[in-house]
């Protein structure tokens, strides 16, 4: 079966094409214009997605080498994410679907986030259930606990500021181009982790907030380069590292109270902070001192991609759960829902 993908929710136009869990051809069109304005611009996001759509969709076809005529259905990101951009992808899958007369699948993008661990990768074995679920990226965080492809529960969840607008904000307070994440992690291999101590939020449970963080970290660099204009560029590579080692440890600490209140030890990351190395070399650290079983994705499969959307259209196509034309794009859509 040969299944088309389609992925619009936030800033990247993504087209797949699966043949089963085997991804043929993933296309994403970054949108650059956002990059000036340090952050996405919703408005400039939907008009861009209706430029890229018909392009991206037409090379993940022809690398793919399959006529749209072999397809046999087209999944697409219903939600969650930004209405104007959702809506390009939802009325051009509903669309092509109709013309094509093939099925129809709604995808959730934040289980499609967690199903990524499932597309047929020769480097990887995908985690077995049930496992603990961590999506972290741009405008998510979430743990998951995940009993099967479809029976998902959310645990916890930032009530503020995703992990990666954590990086990306702090990173701007430090005078660094956006999205100012790859740099954090960058700079902070150079530096030392213990030089510069911020406070972690007191959250109870298994739910996150990053915006303290990000004031405590204004504040100290105001008081810094008060005293010395030169602060951060002389300190740059330290503050990064302590920047992130803040951020791990709030992440670690998370992961090991899930662990604890469910006595799951499978841990699957995903979303573009999983990219992080610090995150991977403290994962790898966890599987030898408390016997844990992690799994990241490749990376292209962890940002934003439609190949992940391909994989969840996968496994509904085999359940038959198809959706009919009525279906709408919804901004705010919970995982389970
Ligand atoms: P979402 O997936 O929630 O819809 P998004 O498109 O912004 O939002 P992704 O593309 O998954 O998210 O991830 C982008 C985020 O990942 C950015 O905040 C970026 O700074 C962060 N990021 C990417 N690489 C790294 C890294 N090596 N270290 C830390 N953060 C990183
Ligand atoms: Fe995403």
């Amino acid at each position: 079966n040969y299944i088309l993908a389609i992925e619009s929710s936030c800033d990247d136009t993504s087209a797949a094409v699966l043949c089963n869990t085997k991804v043929l051809s993933n296309v994403v069109a970054t949108q650059e214009i956002h990059k000036q304005y340090g952050g996405v611009v919703p408005e400039l996001a939907s008009r861009a997605h209706q430029q890229n759509i018909v392009p991206v969709v037409h090379q993940a076809l022809a690398k793919a080498n399959i006529d749209k005529k072999e397809l046999s259905a087209i999944a697409f990101t219903r939600g969650p994410g930004l209405m104007g951009s959702l809506l390009v992808g939802t009325s051009f899958a509903k669309s092509l679907a109709l013309g094509l007369d093939i099925p129809l699948i709604e995808v959730n993008h934040m289980e499609a986030h967690i199903l990524a661990h499932f597309i047929d990768d020769e480097e990887r074995t995908p985690p077995t259930f049930p496992f603990i679920g961590m999506t972290i990226s741009g405008g998510h965080t979430q743990i998951v606990k995940v009993s099967d492809y479809f029976s998902m529960e959310v645990l916890g969840e930032t009530l503020d500021d995703a992990v990666g607008e954590a990086f990306d904000k702090s990173a701007k307070l430090m005078g660094l181009p956006y999205p100012g994440g790859p740099l954090i992690d960058k700079y902070a291999k150079l530096g030392n982790e213990n030089a510069f101590q911020f406070p972690k939020p007191k959250v109870d449970g298994l739910n996150f907030s990053f915006s303290g963080l990000k004031t405590s970290i204004l504040y100290f660099l105001q008081r810094e380069t008060q005293k010395n204009p030169d602060f951060v560029s002389e300190n740059m590579n330290d503050i990064c590292a302590s920047v992130q080692y803040t951020i791990l440890e709030i992440l670690m600490e998370k992961l090991q109270l899930a662990v604890e209140q469910t006595g799951i030890k499978q841990i699957a990351i995903g979303g573009g902070v999983a990219a992080n190395s610090g995150i991977r070399g403290r994962l790898a650290e966890a599987e030898t001192q408390m016997g844990w079983e992690t799994y990241v994705p490749k990376f292209e499969y962890c940002t934003d991609n439609a190949g992940m959307i391909g994989i969840v259209g996968y496994l509904k196509f085999k359940r038959s759960e198809f959706t009919d034309q009525s279906i709408a794009a919804k901004a705010r859509y919970a995982i389970g829902s």
